[in-house]
């Protein structure tokens, strides 16, 4: 599992991640949530190491990363797809994919098969690519890459509904084959269709930790003012 301990980030001296407690568990998909800056981006950015973490753990699959490192949770298994989508802009798309890919792994669900455009592309500049392009390829190497924790930054940005829905339910069944999903979105509607845990960010601390599923949802609505 994933697991933050008081985690506190930000950037330089200031702060804006305080005293964040949260599991990802094996098999799970977890939303956080949250109004825009709250935090979200953040978050994920002190836990991969790209912003200052300034207190706090964070363990994956029971090992303890320090921060300011990205390459050690990349190289124990952690794929972070950040709001750029984290392409090659000069490659194409096959060999985005390519280089993703791990040796003898083979997805729970075949990105090729998700995703058409990755084939009827595949030999376009990643850079040249739509905005919701680049987005399914970004998850197309997130899935070939054999990750046990995929953490995804703006999930529904420049995606359309129905590709969400696709999107999510690829989730589902990579999530049911012990991937530990983590989804940051301001829009939580379709999300909260399909995900096991929420937890929503308010100036950057937890205001809400709780599973999704109609017992809660009247509540995460109010949160977010979704209704
Ligand atoms: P959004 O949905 O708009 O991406 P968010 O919830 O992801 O919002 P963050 O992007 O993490 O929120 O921003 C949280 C706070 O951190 C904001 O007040 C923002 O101004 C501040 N912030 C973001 N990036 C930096 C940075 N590089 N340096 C200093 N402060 C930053």
């Amino acid at each position: 599992m994933l697991r933050l301990d008081a985690l506190h980030g930000g950037y330089g001296q200031a702060s804006v991640v305080r005293d964040v407690n949260l599991t990802v568990a094996e098999g799970e998909i977890t939303a956080l949530l949250g109004r825009n800056g709250a935090g979200k981006t953040t978050l994920l950015r002190t836990v991969f190491g790209l912003a200052d973490r300034q207190g706090g753990r964070v363990t994956l699959a029971g090992r303890e990363t320090p921060g300011g490192r990205p390459e050690l949770l990349a190289r124990r298994g952690a794929s972070l797809m950040p709001e750029d989508r984290g392409v090659f802009p000069t490659l194409t798309v096959e060999e985005n994919l390519r280089l993703a890919g791990v040796r003898g792994f083979t997805p729970a669900v075949d990105p090729y098969e998700l995703f058409p455009m990755l084939t009827d592309r595949s030999r376009q500049a990643a850079g040249t690519l739509s905005g919701g392009q680049k987005q399914q390829l970004g998850i197309a190497r997130a899935m070939v890459s054999g990750s046990a924790l995929i953490a995804v930054d703006e999930l529904t940005q420049g995606l359309q509904p129905s590709l969400v829905k696709d999107v999510l339910a690829a989730f589902t069944a990579i999530a049911a084959t012990g991937v530990r999903i983590l989804v940051v979105d301001q829009h939580a509607g379709l999300l909260l269709d399909r995900c096991h845990q929420a937890v929503v960010l308010e100036a950057g601390r937890v205001v809400f930790t709780g599973p999704c599923g109609p017992g809660t949802r009247h509540e995460l609505d109010q949160l977010l003012a979704l209704t």
